[in-house]
Formats: C-alpha cells, structure tokens, sequence
C-alpha cells in the first residue's frame, strides 16, 4: 500500500519535471509577439497553431507615435521572441523591451535590406516602410521561418510548410502588381501621400513620388504654408487625377492639397497598419491587393 502510495508520488513528480521540459517549453506554445500589425498578420500565417502571438501596435494603429501600454509590457515581459521591423519604425521598443526586463530574442526581420532614405524636415533619415515591396514581405517571412524553427524544432516541418505555401502566394502577388500597374500608362505612376510611406512601392513597382504632405516620416509635424503651396505647384504640374491619404494619419490637409489642385483626395489606402476585420485591408496580402487597386483605378481616370 504505502509501496503503490510512494510510486504514484514519484510518478507524479516526474511528470511535473517534465512539464517544465529541458528545452524550457515542455508542452507550452512558443511566446511570439510582433510589434505591428502587418508583422503580425505574417507571423501568425507562419506560425500558425503552433505558438502564442501577441501584436502590439494593432489594426489602424500608427507604429511611429504608438504608447504601448500595460498589457503590451508584460507581453514583452513574458514573450520567447520579438519580431520587429527595425529601420526606426518602432521608436518606442527599445525602453519597452529595457523596461519589461524581457529575456525574449529580438528579431529585425528587415536584418539585411539596403534601407532607402527619405528627407525627413532636411535631414536625410532612413525609410522603414519595406513592407510595400512584396519580395521584402518575403524576406521577413524567411526571417520569422528561420527564427521559429531554431526556436521550437519539435514544430519546425509546421513552420517550414507554412512558410513555402505562404511565399509561393506573395510571389504571386508581386507578379499580379507588376500586372495591375501596367494597366497605368507610364505618365501616370506618379504618387502623392500624406507621410512618405511608399517609397519601397515606387522603387519596386515603378512609380514617381511627386511630394507628400506631411515634412517628416513620421506624423508629428506639419508642414508650412509654402510647403503646402509648392505640393498643389507640384500637384497639377504632375497632371495626376488623384492624391493619397492613408488609414493612419490625418488626412485634412492632403484634402485641402487636393481642393486647391483640383484633383480627387484617396483616402483608403492601408500604409502603415492594417485595417480591421472585414474591412478589406485586415491582412498584409488583401491590404497590398486593395491599395494597388485603389491606386490604379485613381490614377486611370
Ligand atoms: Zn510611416
């Protein structure tokens, strides 16, 4: 009897031993967080059912004057890996992460992309935004692939499948914008925005970047009387029928712009966030799809 008793205990023990696992996860799921919403839209298709994800700044959310709260601090707190875009569109990670004492891996998914610049109120600063050009929404995607799969290798065939449907979609879809703009006749690819967010778009896909509202990357600023009067000069000199304003900032200037320049003001393009759900723009592929034909059907009229 006490001999049965002394067994069960240690059989009991052994499998709370277990639980704890050498590798540190036993049976939990891995920790994720991504910082943005479209990060986070390309970690959860990766890791799929296999880790816990927690997105920080969310739908409609601007990444460049996000407060992170409370909650997203112990997320930090508590995560086994940070997935963060890097080039400075996430000023605020580097106290949150000091802060919330986070042992958590950091992972700069745009680690070794030739960033572009952009004049930032006469300084030269450099462009976050990649995830406009497709083929660097890949290389994020291989990025979070080969991050998940060191990181929890019991689940590494899940990650690695995942991740090849995935990429065999987005390259796709690089194909289909090359396609839908060239439905545009070349002196129309020309783009005006309400904060620089589309200088990867123009590289990749070829358009002009005539002026955008705002002076800076980030939307803290507003621009001078002069630098609004010289953006309608550039408006109707461009001869474009049509101007951009973005889900994540305030686009009232961009409709005065486009009042005074006697073109259309486009404001439902997702640039820097994604939209939410049901709104057409709440994953990185649908946001890429709706703003390419948003921008082709503007421009075309
Ligand atoms: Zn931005």
């Amino acid at each position: 009897m006490l001999r049965n008793l002394l067994r069960s205990m240690l059989l009991i023990s052994l499998l709370l031993s277990a639980c704890g696992g050498a590798s540190g996860l036993g049976s939990h799921k891995l920790k994720v967080v991504a910082t943005f919403s479209v990060l986070g839209d390309l970690a959860a298709i990766v890791g799929g059912d296999e880790i816990q994800l927690t997105t920080l700044a969310g739908p409609g959310v601007d990444s460049h004057t996000f407060s992170p709260t409370a909650a997203d601090t112990a997320a930090v707190a508590d995560a086994d890996i940070v997935f963060e875009n890097g080039l400075q569109f996430e000023p605020w990670l580097d106290a949150l992460y000091t802060s919330s004492g986070s042992k958590a891996a950091r992972v700069v998914v745009s680690k070794g992309i030739t960033p572009l610049t952009v004049e930032d109120n006469s300084q030269t600063v450099t462009d976050p935004h990649i995830w406009h050009d497709v083929t660097y929404a890949v290389q994020a995607v291989r990025a979070i692939r080969d991050e998940l799969v060191s990181a929890d290798a019991k689940n590494a065939t899940a990650y690695k499948s995942n991740a090849g449907v995935f990429i065999a979609r987005l390259q796709e879809l690089d194909t289909w914008v090359y396609v839908q703009v060239n439905k545009l006749p070349e002196d129309r690819r020309k783009l005006v925005t309400t904060h620089d967010s589309f200088g990867y778009l123009a590289k990749r896909y070829g358009f002009q970047i005539i002026g955008t509202v705002l002076p800076t990357s980030t939307e803290g600023a507003s621009p001078s009387a002069q630098q609004v009067a010289a953006l309608v000069e550039a408006v109707k000199a461009a001869g474009v029928p049509a101007i951009f304003g973005e889900n994540v900032t305030n686009n009232s200037l961009l409709q005065q712009v486009a009042d005074e320049a006697g073109v259309k003001a486009v404001t439902t393009l997702y640039t820097d966030a994604l939209g939410p759900a049901g709104s057409g723009g709440e994953t990185y592929e649908k946001m890429m799809r709706s703003n390419v034909l948003t921008i082709v059907a503007a421009l075309l009229k």
